[in-house]
């Protein structure tokens, strides 16, 4: 398969929507962001990457680190976990209250806001050092040592994260936050803070990509079939109230993040990020679903 043949014709393919739709600037510090901008990495299962444009920049990951952080906690808690969050579709916004209080403090699943705030009390919870024992992690299944939180970005949402904080104290009034809320939410917006490129987190997603390879990394170490569960929660909730769309239009596990990137996994096969920072209405890049939707029409590689 000519992999860079196939990323250079969608990017020509693609160009007349580069206006469209706009970044988020509900958090002040990503409406900083140069909104034109538009970069793609896609690695195989055997380790080749194929990129082009700013896949080498580095973006702020948002909800992508929802995967780091579910990954990790269920390291710790296997399917303990499960007793605190769901895994089905939610149907609403990522940061919705309103199912919340329905639902009685237990989360649809670990991608959206209130679940990915339970799974960051469970790690603060367990880890001696969450917030250096989260980055070890990241570095560690992405290769690259030199990934760092963007403190300006976890702080600009901090001061601006009150629909967060409202999630948070409804958990705790449930009891599903066990910790300091403060605290969870600190550390919560340090995970979304992680700054990474294409190519790192398609390297990361490999991980998830070749379930037949031990998913074993100092700190955590996952069987076959929970790699292959997280991959499950990915297809079905990975895009916020846009899952079945993706699923429709792409026909690939993955997640999206605010920052505009979204990684993806075509099991067995590869793994490809790709990152605009222009999003449409319900949170996701406009030009990496484009991309990925060819991706998967030109490749005929989709789980479908
Ligand atoms: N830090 C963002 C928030 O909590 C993450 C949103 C996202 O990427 O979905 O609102």
């Amino acid at each position: 398969m000519n992999y860079q043949h196939i990323l250079e014709s969608i990017y020509d393919e693609i160009r007349p929507f580069e206006k469209e739709g706009k970044q988020a600037d509900y958090i002040p510090a990503l409406a900083k962001v140069n909104p034109d901008q538009f970069g793609i990495c896609l690695t195989t299962i055997g380790g080749t990457s194929y990129k082009l444009g700013s896949a080498e920049t580095r973006f702020s990951i948002q909800s992508i680190s929802k995967v780091f952080s579910l990954a990790y906690a269920l390291g710790i808690l296997g399917d303990d976990i499960w007793r605190r969050v769901g895994k089905e579709p939610s149907g609403t916004a990522f940061n919705s209250l309103v199912q919340l209080e329905f639902e009685h403090g237990i989360p649809r699943n670990p991608f959206i806001n209130a679940g990915a705030l339970v799974v960051a009390d469970i790690l603060l919870e367990h880890l001696d050092n969450p917030e250096d024992d989260y980055l070890r992690f990241v570095r560690e299944i992405s290769g690259n040592p030199t990934i760092d939180y963007n403190i300006e970005v976890a702080t600009s949402e901090r001061e601006s994260g009150y629909l967060n904080a409202a999630i948070a104290n409804l958990l705790k009034y449930h009891k599903n936050i066990n910790g300091d809320i403060e605290k969870v939410l600190g550390f919560y917006f340090k995970m979304c803070s992680v700054e990474m490129t294409c190519c790192d987190l398609s390297h990361a997603f490999l991980a998830f990509a070749n379930h037949r390879k031990p998913f074993s990394f100092s700190s955590v170490n996952l069987t076959a079939s929970q790699v292959k569960r997280i991959n499950a929660i990915m297809q079905t909730c990975g895009f916020y109230d846009e899952a079945g769309e993706f699923s429709f239009l792409v026909g690939l596990p993955g997640k999206s993040g605010v920052g505009g990137g979204i990684s993806a996994i075509c099991p067995l096969r590869y793994s490809v990020t790709v990152w605009s920072p222009r999003l449409n209405k319900k949170g996701n890049s406009i030009m990496g679903i484009k991309a990925l939707e060819l991706l998967t029409t030109k490749t005929k590689e989709s789980i479908f």
